[in-house]
């Protein structure tokens, strides 16, 4: 079969290996289709510390080919997606619901090998049934787990005015559920008009460009500013430049992953007075059943969340550009062939 490696950071490329064989506890997956994902992009270009080689990919759907012989939910030929998250659900953090802290942590497409190959193997605690959904929208169920997670941290109250940063993917599906939520007003910023045109069309109340004209646009949307603000990019001085615009009491959530080494510049004392809260959100946890509802339901839509779809093959090239910004939307894979 085939699978994608990163060799090394900015050395990728496919090539065939041996189906691997699941062990006891473990499903085979025949891999349909993948989501890229930033995490994917970090890999390439070095920036986690991880071992190399590796194969990459965490947001997928497939169809189970075998299982171990202490698999006792699923058979053969199911169709399914996994939270690519493997917690040991035996560490104090888990036994404490803090999965996302487990001290034997690990995250496939990481620490253990991914979805861009033809056929994975996972333990059967992560794995999911997913019914008729279609393989491409189910690679979605994981990007929007980690949506879910954060939502619940920081869920608008009815008639919340809410500000989203990055009208991305990501921010696209948060946009959806604060809507669904009962927010009086969804704004959403971002700096690509194409990105802007797409949130009007699944219900943003303004579209805000965000240049040197953006903060003057807030002030008349919501002069009081915003209840919640939903941060998407993962930019710092976006972040700092942002916080007067939380209302009093406001929560801004920091959904965007920074750069782990900047800093940003928060007066404390406006923290305390504006009784302002910062949430924090990292990926997911439990929350892959309620996204997997979500999309069943099509209480979000995934559909104009894709952009290009292409095959295996294709990825060293696609992740090259992805890494440098330069692809659309979500990049969907497909490992065995383009499917729905
Ligand atoms: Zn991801
Ligand atoms: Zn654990």
């Amino acid at each position: 079969m085939k699978a994608f490696y990163i060799d090394k950071p900015h050395s990728a490329c496919v090539r065939e290996t041996d189906i691997p064989v699941p062990g006891d506890s473990e499903v085979l997956i025949k891999v349909m289709a993948v989501g890229v994902c930033g995490t994917d992009a970090h890999l390439y270009l070095g920036d986690y510390d991880n071992p190399y080689p590796t194969i990459p990919g965490h947001e997928f759907s497939g169809v189970i080919e075998a299982v171990g012989k202490n698999v006792k939910n699923f058979k053969a030929g199911q169709r399914v997606a996994a939270d690519p998250n493997i917690y040991c659900e035996a560490c104090d953090n888990c036994k404490q619901n803090k999965q996302n802290y487990c001290l034997d942590y690990k995250g496939l497409g990481n620490q253990v090998p991914g979805a861009f190959q033809q056929y994975m193997t996972i333990e059967q605690r992560c794995v999911y049934d997913i019914g008729s959904l279609s393989f491409t929208t189910a690679a979605l169920i994981e990007p929007l787990s980690c949506v879910i997670h954060g939502h619940d941290k920081a869920r608008p109250d009815f008639g919340d005015k809410v500000l989203i940063l990055g009208a991305g993917p990501i921010g696209l599906m948060h946009l959806q559920l604060c809507k669904n939520d009962g927010a009086s007003v969804v704004v959403v910023a971002d700096i690509k008009q194409e990105q802007l045109e797409l949130a009007s069309s699944l219900g943003a109340d303004h579209a805000v460009f965000n240049d040197e004209t953006a903060a003057q646009r807030y002030r008349e949307i919501s002069k009081d500013g915003f209840d919640l603000i939903i941060d998407c990019t993962g930019v710092p001085k976006v972040i700092e430049n942002i916080v007067p615009f939380l209302a009093n009491e406001g929560r801004l959530l920091f959904f965007g992953v920074c750069p782990a080494d900047m800093r940003i510049n928060v007066s404390p004392y406006e923290i305390y007075q504006r009784e302002l809260r910062f949430i924090g959100s990292n990926s997911l946890k439990k929350t892959f059943h309620a996204a997997m509802r979500q999309l069943q339901q099509g209480k979000v839509k995934t559909d104009c969340l894709i952009g290009d779809r292409i095959e295996l093959d294709a990825l060293p090239v696609f992740l090259k550009a992805f890494a440098e910004k330069k692809t659309k939307l979500k990049t969907v894979v497909y490992p065995n062939g383009l499917v729905d």
